[in-house]
């Protein structure tokens, strides 16, 4: 092999990894979800060091999604260092965690530790955790880079940073291209905190690869008190998300419960985080609904409560309108990422940018599509126009004015 898979790319793109699931919402419809890392946005996924139990998970996934988690997780399996341990619900956490994604919308991310189970992880969790006791477990690294969905790889406590991105080589290698990279803290002499937070690594991996970077304070302070901190300089750094483990009562958690945030810490992280990921011109991914009627009114209409009382079903309409908005936001985002990379082609290809018979196509599809959003023609036209105006715009910008941008 000459060149490796995650090495920086001529053109400097970086990889955008989608997690993609669906949620059930009313009437029996179900809309898709879509959380970007790598993009503007820093998600920040949060729950449980392990599944527990029913209610605890379902809790801290209500809780972690009204503060602003885009993605839950919870130990299903887990690699404890003694076998006398709490070693995860195996099989029943799964079903668990699929429960609280269905209720709360919010996609999961759980560990594998065996390749064998990779398969039924996969028909459960949106994202494979390949924890730092298995970055260089190769069976299953091959296991997961033969599988679609994403992987959160994490750096082994005793790995360098070639190390990790060659763990991450044998995935991609396999086929699996959608790796995002977890620096979790790595063993020092130190003894105050579990491991220490190589901070270093985020802007490292963002020069050596094109993959996202995930941070995990948690596993890397060891203790709740400094989260927030290493929170911060993950932003601050470069992170394109974090992870961080959240309990409801971490004083009796059967694992790492010394390094879990209370709800109402993570509720107030969430909060001083946003300046941080202002600061380093990335934002925090925003909650897709809020419970609280009144403070849907005081978001949208900004100056205090709604004019007059809404009623709970035409809340829970509005509550979905908001989320499948977001929903075709993030699709268009994702087609004109597409547009763009189709322009690089043509450019390469010496093929002109606009192409009056590809526009045809993309149209004359209109009546099937018309069809299957059950919408009138003339509406999905105008969607269609706007498509390929905002296409256009991707692929070719210099042909439209500053002006045109805004
Ligand atoms: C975890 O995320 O719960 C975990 C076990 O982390 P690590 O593999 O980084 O120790
Ligand atoms: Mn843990």
């Amino acid at each position: 092999m000459t060149r490796k898979l995650t090495a920086p790319r001529e053109n400097l793109d970086r990889t955008v990894v989608r997690v993609r699931t669906s949620h059930p919402i009313s009437g029996g419809a179900v809309s898709p979800v879509l959380i970007a890392f790598g993009g503007r946005a820093v998600p920040i996924i949060a729950g449980p060091c392990s599944v527990e139990n029913r209610p605890m998970l379902l809790e801290v996934a209500h809780a972690v999604r009204a503060a602003g988690a885009s993605m839950l997780r919870g130990g299903a399996y887990k690699p404890r260092t003694s076998p006398y341990e709490f070693q995860g619900l195996g099989d029943e956490a799964l079903e668990l965690l699929a429960e609280a994604r269905a209720e709360t919308g919010l996609p999961v991310v759980t560990e594998v530790l065996d390749p064998r189970d990779v398969e039924l992880v996969a028909r459960h969790a949106d994202m494979f955790q390949i924890g730092a006791r298995n970055m260089q477990n190769y069976a299953l690294l091959a296991e997961v880079g033969r599988a679609s969905k994403p992987v959160l790889l994490k750096r082994g406590f005793a790995a360098t940073i070639a190390e990790l991105i060659m763990a991450a080589e044998h995935i991609m290698a396999k086929g699996n291209p959608n790796v995002i990279l977890c620096e979790r803290g790595i063993r020092t002499f130190e003894t105050k905190t579990r491991n220490t937070f190589d901070v270093s690594a985020v802007p490292v991996l963002k020069t050596e690869t094109h993959l996202p970077i995930v941070v995990d304070p948690s596993h890397a302070a060891g203790r709740a008190d400094v989260v927030a901190a290493l929170s911060f300089a993950a932003i601050a750094a470069g992170a394109d998300g974090l992870m961080i483990e959240v309990h409801p009562h971490p004083a009796s958690a059967l694992s790492d419960g010394q390094q879990s945030l209370t709800i109402s810490a993570f509720m107030d992280l969430m909060i001083r985080l946003k300046p941080f990921a202002v600061a380093a011109g990335r934002d925090l991914s925003m909650p897709d609904t809020t419970d609280d009627v009144v403070e849907i009114g005081e978001t949208l209409g900004g100056n205090g409560a709604a004019p007059f009382e809404v009623p709970e079903p035409l809340a829970r309409i509005r509550r979905d309108i908001e989320r499948v908005d977001r929903d075709i936001i993030a699709l268009v985002g994702e087609r004109v990422r597409l547009a763009r990379d189709a322009g690089h082609e043509k450019r390469r290809a010496g093929i002109p940018i606009i192409d009056p018979h590809q526009e045809g196509q993309v149209l004359s599809r209109g009546p099937d599509l018309a069809q299957l959003a059950e919408l009138p023609m003339s509406e999905l036209r105008l969607l269609q126009q706007h498509l390929i105006a905002i296409a256009r715009r991707a692929q070719a910008p210099d042909m439209y004015t500053p002006e045109d941008e805004e």
